[in-house]
């Protein structure tokens, strides 16, 4: 059997060496103590919660595919159903059903929601009769879509769902990489309302069967663990690559280091399933022009704080799933997941507490995510309180920095990965995979994991 070195133990490299099983003798370098990197769950206030990801996208079937394929089906759970609510102006305000990344298929819907004023929302409504040439390369979010629907419905509909899912700005993110559906119609010219009216009436009414994204009960982190355990590979934790070698044969020696020193290990081939920085530094001496496009992809570092409330002190228990908060508004926190109201395993977990997370750090406020644990639990609680009425202390806190922790899909992502992946590809046994390239949501992640450990078999490992 040949052999394979994987080196990232996130979500993306063990998708990959759990597609190798039985097919090659796979070891999984992981720099820290365990698996899982993104999606890791702790312990706060002794409650499991996670602290990365705590959902897995389900429009697309990769991620909970993998979770049921390993053993982890009966765990998968949705979230209460609410809707999307962005807290601006002031107030909480739900987002009208039927949107695509906040763009509403019926602006009528928006009436009354107060978030946008007359005007905006005219100016929104007016796309329909705007004449739209095909759109022929790519561009940021804002640029296409303030153009479309003027740029106030930009600020206060989509960024929030930009700074949710990417941390980043609708100013730099691509349109293409991003809003692909979106870039899809727009290349084909045309009003954008209208398509988008006649494609959700093509996807039928929503149903609670099909959630957009899903939980794991007992937290996002179970996964990557079940996924490490059904692939039998050999993982070691705690083991950061240094440096990749070639060897005659088109074979791979990777150097690394442990806690206990060094190591060097040698295979048939070597899939890279890390962020494109780490990446760019192991490649640099074999491709430069990988090295120079995976270099090219910025991050954006963001942090997590997670408070528990004791529900018989707490104020307030506020309703709805949490909201998400356009830059416009100056506000420190860009969203906020009531968790013991969104999962039930959590609420069944720990029936006394009142948990939720809040997630400050967009793209270029890398100085923010880094104060203080002290500073942001206060903002957290200060912005909270002026949102959704004082929330009194809370019994326990803990804030997870993700220093570098989301892509930016910026404009040309596309062409970027290309070039990238054209480069790579001139490197006989060496695949990347991650969440860099296709999408930064777990279920892209697995995808590209699976199709990293796909090529290096198809390419004689
Ligand atoms: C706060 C946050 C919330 C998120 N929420 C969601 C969500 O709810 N739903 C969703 O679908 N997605 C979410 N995402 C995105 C998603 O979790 C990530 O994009 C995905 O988990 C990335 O997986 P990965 O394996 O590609 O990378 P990573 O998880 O970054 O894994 C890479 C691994 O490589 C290791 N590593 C780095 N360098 C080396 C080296 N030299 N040698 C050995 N190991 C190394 C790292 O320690 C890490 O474990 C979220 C992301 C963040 C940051």
């Amino acid at each position: 059997m040949r052999s394979v070195i994987v080196v990232g133990g996130g979500i993306s490299g063990l998708a990959a060496a759990w597609e190798l099983r039985g097919a090659a003798d796979v070891t999984v370098l992981e720099s820290h103590t365990g698996v899982g990197g993104k999606l890791r769950t702790g312990t706060v206030g002794g409650i499991a919660v996670d602290e990365g990801a705590e959902s897995l996208m389900a429009l697309r079937p990769e991620a909970v595919e993998l979770a049921a394929a390993v053993g982890l089906g009966d765990a998968l759970c949705d979230p209460a159903e609410a809707p999307v609510t962005v807290w601006t102006g002031g107030a909480l305000r739900p987002l009208p059903d039927g949107h695509v990344m906040g763009i509403p298929t019926d602006p009528a819907a928006l009436a009354g929601t107060g978030l946008l004023p007359p005007r905006a929302l005219a100016r929104l409504a007016a796309e329909e009769h705007l004449p739209a040439a095909p759109l022929t390369r790519d561009c940021s979010v804002a640029a296409y879509l303030a153009g479309r629907f003027g740029r106030q419905a930009v600020d206060r509909l989509v960024e929030p769902l930009l700074g949710g899912v990417y941390a980043g700005r609708a100013d730099l993110l691509s349109l293409r990489a991003t809003m692909p559906r979106i870039a899809a119609l727009a290349e084909r010219g045309g009003p954008l309302l209208p398509a988008l009216r006649r494609m959700r009436a093509a996807a039928g009414p929503p149903s609670p069967a099909r959630a957009a994204v899903r939980g794991v009960a007992g937290g996002t982190g179970r996964l990557p663990r079940a996924v490490a355990e059904a692939s039998g590979a050999r993982i070691l934790t705690g083991t950061t690559a240094r440096s990749l070698e070639r060897l005659p044969g088109d074979r791979w020696r990777v150097r690394a280091v442990t806690d206990d020193g060094t190591l060097t290990m040698e295979a048939d081939a070597v899939v890279l399933a890390l962020p494109a920085f780490a990446a760019a530094g192991l490649l640099g001496p074999h491709s430069p022009l990988a090295e120079a496009g995976l270099s090219a992809i910025p991050y954006a570092s963001t942090a997590v704080v997670t408070l528990v409330f004791s529900r018989a002190r707490a104020p307030f228990l506020p309703e709805g799933n949490g909201f998400l908060v356009p830059p416009v508004d100056g506000r420190t926190v860009k969203a906020v997941s009531f968790l013991s109201a969104k999962w039930s395993w959590l609420r069944a977990a720990a029936p006394d507490a009142f948990v939720l997370r809040a997630s400050v750090g967009r793209f270029g406020e890398d100085d923010l995510p880094a104060r203080p644990d002290r500073h942001l639990i206060r903002t957290v609680l200060a912005e909270l309180g002026r949102a959704v009425g004082p929330p009194g202390e809370p019994v326990a806190a803990r804030v997870t920095r993700w220093d570098r922790g989301l892509p930016q899909y910026t404009v040309g992502h596309h062409d970027r990965v290309r070039d990238i992946r054209e480069a790579a590809a001139k490197l006989p046994g060496l695949a990347l995979c991650g969440a860099a390239y296709e999408g930064v949501g777990v279920a892209a992640c697995v995808a590209t994991g699976r199709a990293a450990a796909r090529e290096v078999l198809a390419r004689g490992a």
